[in-house]
């Protein structure tokens, strides 16, 4: 019997797609910059089916991998170009909300369910589930714990890890962990859900997630502020937090030619303030209490802000509606710098402190590589995370000799600037296939080592996701693969 014919007694055969054409949506990432051939891609329903798949593929020794809304920016979720073909484990069919307790403020949700939905079940109860990110209306929860996604709520609630209670995972060997607590405090031993939180499908599958809730918020108040500098922008962060602690939600920030591609690209997205201002800032604050009182706050920060020099021009959003289209141009940038050209996309985060350092340091770093090579900046500057992104239009793209050697080049030399600063090259999108040189270069040896020991301890064989997240000379030795 094929490995296929397996699959297909265990799953049924809808479940099982091995069709070129059926293929295509999962084969290739988002941006359209990786692609790959998979075995076939299975569509489990639950976490009994899941675990027959991951015995099945080990019998065959096939290698395995995970999939969620196939989101990734860092090409982790889509089959490599070269090495044999894997069988895509996709969760898109185990979106069960299994159950809420609002006075635990939990929910315990299936891996496949869409972030999106799962806010919108949360708020059905009067609760938020904080994590939020552009790609929330196609990315899984399972996808957000495998790369702990991060996004715009970090500052005040943490990235995925901070937002985990419980996990149940399908392991290599296809045994079941049924981690799913739902408690705050446990100190029996190693808290296992940690090596299963950002561990990119290397490690299992993660098949269902006790999430942590939090009171939902009811008063917002949203304004656009243009800034001359990254400096200005920091000593604002500062003035915000000083008076309002925890009520600041959102700090984010952009620069103007993010914001001009995001109006050109963009249809329908407006302009807060106009893109004279060299440095743009959405600012949240929210709170459950009283939306004028949140407002007064607003106006008066930003009435110092401008006193002292900092704020060049504010506008503070009146109705819900202009909130949400000042949200809806921070949402927009990936997808308009998808369109507008290619953006060599870098992930840096660096003390909160240093990210104006860092911006004038990378941009320097980069115009030695290519002198006046427009640069771009989309910052969760409360957390400290910048995505620093050196942008070519498609026609000076492809006119570039060697361009991926060039990309690489720059990309290193901005990861570089960060690790001077103390920072990491990697924030919120994770490792993939992307990034792995990268560690081999900045993560110590004792790091490294301490990953490989416990990838061999799970994943003897190295099926689960070979070739990413771990530099090819450390991972387990797959069987159908030569280390480098
Ligand atoms: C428009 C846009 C905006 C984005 N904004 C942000 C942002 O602000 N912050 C941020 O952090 N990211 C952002 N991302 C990146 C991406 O959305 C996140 O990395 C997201 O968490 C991936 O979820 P996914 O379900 O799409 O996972 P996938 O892309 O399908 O998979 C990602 C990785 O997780 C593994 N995986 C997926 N599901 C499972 C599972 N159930 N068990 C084990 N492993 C699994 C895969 O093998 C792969 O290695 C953005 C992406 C886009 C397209």
């Amino acid at each position: 019997m094929t490995l296929i014919e397996d699959l297909q007694g265990l799953l049924g055969a809808d479940a099982v797609l091995h069709d070129r054409r059926e293929l295509a949506g999962f084969v290739e990432d988002w941006r359209g910059r990786y692609a790959g051939t998979a075995a076939c891609v299975v569509l489990p329903s639950s976490t009994d089916q899941v675990a027959a798949v991951v015995r099945a593929c080990v019998r065959a020794g096939v290698p395995v991998l995970p999939q969620g809304g196939n989101t990734s920016l860092c090409g982790g979720a889509v089959p490599q170009a070269a090495g044999p073909a894997p069988v895509i484990v996709n969760l898109s069919r185990m979106r069960r909300i299994r159950s809420l307790d609002a006075a635990n403020n939990s929910i315990e949700v299936e891996a496949g369910c869409v972030l999106a939905t799962v806010q919108q079940a949360a708020a059905a109860a009067g609760r938020l589930y904080a994590v939020s990110l552009g790609a929330e209306g196609s990315c899984q929860i399972g996808g957000n714990i495998a790369t702990n996604a991060g996004g715009t709520g970090v500052l005040r609630y943490g990235n995925t890890r901070d937002n985990i209670l419980g996990l149940e995972v399908v392991l290599p060997d296809g045994t079941v962990w049924e981690g799913l607590y739902r408690l705050r405090k446990n100190n029996t031993g190693l808290d296992l859900k940690h090596l299963f939180i950002g561990s990119e499908g290397t490690l299992g599958i993660i098949t269902a997630a006790t999430l942590k809730l939090h009171p939902l918020p009811t008063a917002h108040a949203v304004a656009w502020m243009g800034v001359a500098s990254p400096a200005a922008a920091l000593e604002m962060l500062g003035l915000f937090q000083t008076a309002c602690g925890a009520q600041l939600s959102a700090y984010e920030m952009i620069d103007s030619g993010q914001l001009r591609i995001v109006l050109e690209h963009m249809p329908g997205r407006r302009a807060p303030l106009p893109p004279s201002h060299n440095w743009h800032v959405l600012v949240e604050l929210a709170d459950t209490r009283n939306e004028e009182a949140l407002t007064t706050v607003m106006h008066q920060v930003l009435e110092e802000g401008a006193e002292r020099g900092f704020v060049e021009e504010a506008v503070v959003a009146t109705t819900g509606a202009q909130r949400a289209a000042m949200w809806e141009v921070r949402h927009s940038v990936s997808e308009g710098n998808k369109k507008a050209g290619v953006g060599l996309t870098t992930d840096s985060a660096v003390p909160v402190s240093a990210v104006p350092e860092f911006i004038a340091r990378a941009t320097a770093a980069v115009h030695e590589i290519v002198p006046g090579l427009p640069i771009i900046v989309v910052a969760h500057l409360g957390d400290g995370n910048v995505h620093f992104i050196p942008f070519f239009s498609h026609p000076q793209w492809e006119a570039l000799p060697d361009r991926e050697a060039v990309g690489q080049r720059i990309k290193h030399a901005v990861n570089e600037v960060g690790h001077t600063l103390g920072g990491t090259f990697s924030a919120e999108h994770g490792i993939g296939q992307t990034l792995t040189g990268e560690m081999a270069i900045f993560k110590s040896p004792v790091e490294l080592g301490l990953m490989r020991s416990i990838k061999q301890l799970l994943d003897p064989a190295n099926l689960f996701n070979p070739g990413r997240l771990l530099p090819p000379s450390i991972a387990a030795a797959s069987p159908n693969q030569e280390l480098s």
